[in-house]
């Protein structure tokens, strides 16, 4: 590398993009961009085996395509022999190899790689750039921006903005429909007879099937399975996947976006988080093209609004309010919980089928919808009062798309209300009726969700009106939770008692 013009560009394992903002200026004839595979990552968190291949193979096809646009790449693997196994270690050595004038870097996504990024320019002794991350529709100073001054930071209200920002289903200055949001429509059980539509996945190619053997002998401790790897790994697949959904799944995705049903793993839903945190989509290609099929006529406005609020809306609010609130946001712990996550939640072996569903659809997949992850995984966790630093570990290490600033706060905030309330307005508790109703679940347990106590009763049941009881300093001025307070309140003595005793057993045979 000519040591006066030669830039070192880090691109890490989330930021591949042909547009990312530390390739903007590139000078392929004397830049050298810098990949690097390592050990910490994959480590830090167990994270399941299906997670490491999703990124270690897009970064590899993601260098293949920088080498073929006429970049040079240093590329570290895994398991090269000089390899130190953390982010610091090999930008060292790089700079050693390569000498350059300066590093450029885009801000990474999380905070805890942000903290020792800070070092570098100290450490190497070298000019370090890091850049702001433009493929967002908001920046992180923006929300604080918008957050600057209120007491409740709902996610309705920046969407809003966010809309009107973009002018994604605007007309003019009035929302498409003349409502901002018609997640009231969006609320149906699964009808029965429903064809389910069969899948565009991604067979592995022979990049993939070689991290594939790499992950499979190194990481034979960490969970999940390989043998139902079908993740798009390049940018090309990645949009296959997304057109397929838009034409064959988005026009029912509204409708049935909240049902689950045995067996089945995908429903309507996108499948698409991994490949836009990874950066192969693009959140505003998404939004567009989602937005396309309404205005063409292939997709209804409640199926179309839903969608893009997830991602306009609801992904965007998440890294505003993370970035906003880290460090201190995942030391709270609102509802003081601090049971420890049962085993069954790395297995799967439980007698609560839907558990027992949503863990197994986990393990194959690395992937559980919106409403397995919030109402039936996060929802026990919430009630059985698990320690959120637990239950984060497991959601962080579980789902191909969890990364910390996307992930903490829907578990933290969202599912486990840790954080007493900034993110939601009132815990998402909810007891088996829930889950009966927007599930077949039930139908396949060794518990009756209509049961309220004894031994055949769900355990959501009791749980439901347990956690309330134990949370009530906490919980009862909710207006939002006046009603099971007053019905709770209503309640015979004995039955109390009964609920709190059979609670107790419950807990502590986990
Ligand atoms: C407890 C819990 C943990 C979660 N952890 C993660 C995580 O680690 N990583 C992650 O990407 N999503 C997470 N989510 C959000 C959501 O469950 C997933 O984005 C979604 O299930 C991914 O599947 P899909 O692509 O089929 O999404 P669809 O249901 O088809 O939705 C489309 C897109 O909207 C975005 N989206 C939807 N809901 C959210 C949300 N609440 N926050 C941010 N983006 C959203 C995603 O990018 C998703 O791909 C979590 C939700 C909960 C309740
Ligand atoms: S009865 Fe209760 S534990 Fe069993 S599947 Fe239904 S909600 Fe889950």
């Amino acid at each position: 590398m000519n040591k006066k013009t030669g830039r070192l560009r880090l691109i890490l394992g989330d930021q591949l993009s042909h547009n990312i903002s530390s390739l903007s200026d590139i000078d392929i004839n004397h830049d050298v961009v810098l990949m690097v595979e390592v050990q910490t990552e994959t480590t830090y968190v167990p994270h399941h085996k299906q997670k490491i291949v999703v990124v270690l193979s897009a970064m590899r096809h993601f260098a293949q395509e920088l080498e073929e646009r006429g970049i040079r790449v240093d590329y570290v693997k895994l398991d090269d022999a000089d390899n130190t196994g953390s982010f610091s270690g090999e930008v060292e050595r790089a700079i050693r190899r390569h000498q350059p004038q300066s590093l450029i870097v885009t801000e990474p996504s999380e905070y805890r790689v942000r903290q020792f990024m800070d070092d570098w320019h100290d450490a190497f002794g070298l000019p370090v750039a890091i850049l702001e991350d433009t493929r967002f529709f908001s920046s992180p100073a923006e929300f604080s921006k918008w957050a600057d001054g209120k007491k409740q930071l709902r996610m309705e209200f920046f969407y809003r903005e966010m809309r009107r920002k973009t002018g994604l289903l605007m007309n003019g200055g009035e929302p498409v429909g003349e409502q901002w949001n018609f997640d009231s429509e969006n609320r149906k059980a699964l009808p029965k007879g429903l064809k389910l539509p069969k899948r565009l996945r991604s067979a592995p190619d022979t990049i993939t099937r070689d991290v594939m053997a790499l992950v499979g002998e190194r990481f034979t401790r960490h969970p999940g399975e390989l043998k139902l790897f079908e993740w798009p790994v390049t940018c090309a697949d990645a949009l296959l996947a997304l057109d397929h959904f838009i034409e064959v799944c988005l026009p029912s995705f509204g409708d049935v976006q909240d049902a689950m049903k045995q067996d089945e793993s995908f429903l309507f839903h996108a499948l698409i988080s991994p490949m836009l945190n990874i950066g192969l989509l693009l959140p505003d290609e998404v939004c567009r093209k989602a937005e396309a099929a309404y205005h063409n006529g292939l997709a209804p406005l409640n199926a179309v609004e839903g969608f893009i609020r997830q991602i306009l809306g609801w992904r965007e609010y998440v890294r505003g309010l993370y970035w906003l609130k880290m460090p201190s946001y995942e030391k709270s712990n609102a509802l003081n919980a601090n049971r420890p996550l049962p085993a069954f939640y790395w297995t799967g072996d439980t007698s609560m089928n839907c558990l027992k569903q949503c863990v197994g659809d986990t393990i194959q997949h690395a992937y559980a919808h919106h409403i397995q992850r919030l109402m039936v995984l996060g929802n026990f966790a919430l009630l059985a009062g698990i320690s959120p630093a637990e239950v984060e570990e497991w959601f962080l290490a579980v789902y191909a798309d969890a990364f910390e600033w996307v992930e903490l706060p829907n578990v933290h905030g969202m599912a486990l209300f840790a954080d007493g309330g900034i993110m939601a307005s009132k815990p998402y508790a909810a007891s088996g009726a829930y889950i009966d109703r927007m599930s077949d679940y039930c139908g396949h347990c060794a518990f009756s969700p209509k049961e309220k106590l004894g031994p055949k009763a769900c355990p959501f049941n009791y749980l439901y009106w347990d956690f309330l009881a134990r949370n009530r300093p906490v919980l009862e001025g909710n207006p939002r939770l006046a009603m099971p307070y007053r019905t709770l309140a209503a309640m015979p003595f004995e039955k109390r008692q009964q609920i709190a005793a059979e609670a107790k057993a419950f807990l502590e045979s986990l």
